[in-house]
């Protein structure tokens, strides 16, 4: 049974549907990306899996229990957590601040501390007593992947890592990927970056205006498939 799943998945926001019965798998250990382009719903996706969209019966289920009505610090508990699109640091805090606000979701020990954090991205071990702000975009994506990983999640959920970022950062936080994945964390990565998403994943979906047009492996999904599911024609 896969660790964490959703079934016919629907939201809406108001009277407008951004979903419409979207099934995805991830299994304990393995990490999926979702693409498709701005609009097709993978925000909205992972708000849902994360409790932040609640407005009707959600089917999604983690770890053989159904989560669909729990709330957002309650999935946190359970180790479902979130790096959102944007970052949302706290701009007058601290990179080491903005950390430990991860601690708060904590459930019990794991990989993650300070100093495996640091290890990880050691830029910000140096840059650790600067605010949020002073950091550049890419050193302020790591910090928000650190404050994820401060919870010891068991599942990692990751909107948008690349975005605005030059793809030399896009590569340097992706490195650190083999090493999150090697703590036995599964991950779900948002991209728009589509050879960024076959790189880093084992299986991808693609998402088209609230459904799920394709999925497949890296290795057997061709380029002309994934260009129809994200765009709807050849
Ligand atoms: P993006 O790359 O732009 O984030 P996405 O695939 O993540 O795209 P969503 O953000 O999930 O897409 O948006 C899906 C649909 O829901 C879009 O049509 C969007 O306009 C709409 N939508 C998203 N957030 C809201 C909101 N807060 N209120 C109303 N509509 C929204």
């Amino acid at each position: 049974m896969a660790l964490l799943e959703t079934h016919g998945l629907t939201a809406f926001y108001g009277d407008f549907q951004a979903l419409f019965g979207v099934d995805i798998a991830l299994n304990e250990g393995e990490t999926i990306a979702v693409i498709g382009a701005n609009g097709a719903g993978k925000s909205t996706l992972l708000r849902s899996i994360s409790g932040l969209i609640r407005n009707v019966p959600a089917h999604i289920r983690f770890d053989a229990r159904d989560i669909g009505a729990l709330t957002a610090p309650d999935v946190l508990q359970l180790g479902i957590a979130m790096v959102p699109e944007g970052r949302r640091l706290f701009p007058s805090l601290s990179v080491e601040e903005n950390l430990l606000i991860g601690k708060y979701g904590r459930v019990g020990n794991g990989a993650w501390s300070l100093d495996t954090i640091y290890d990880l991205f050691p830029v910000l071990k140096d840059r650790r007593h600067h605010p949020g702000t002073a950091l550049s975009g890419g050193q302020q994506q790591m910090v928000a992947i650190g404050r994820g990983l401060m919870s010891n999640p068991r599942v990692l959920l990751c909107d948008e890592l690349s975005l605005g970022l030059a793809p030399v950062v896009v590569r340097d936080i992706y490195a650190a990927f083999p090493k999150i994945r090697a703590t036995g964390a599964s991950i779900v990565i948002i991209e728009q970056d589509i050879g960024q998403a076959l790189k880093v994943s084992d299986r991808v979906y693609c998402m088209m205006e609230g459904r799920v047009t394709l999925t497949g492996t890296p290795e057997t999904l061709s380029r002309e498939d994934i260009h129809a599911a994200y765009f709807g024609a050849h």
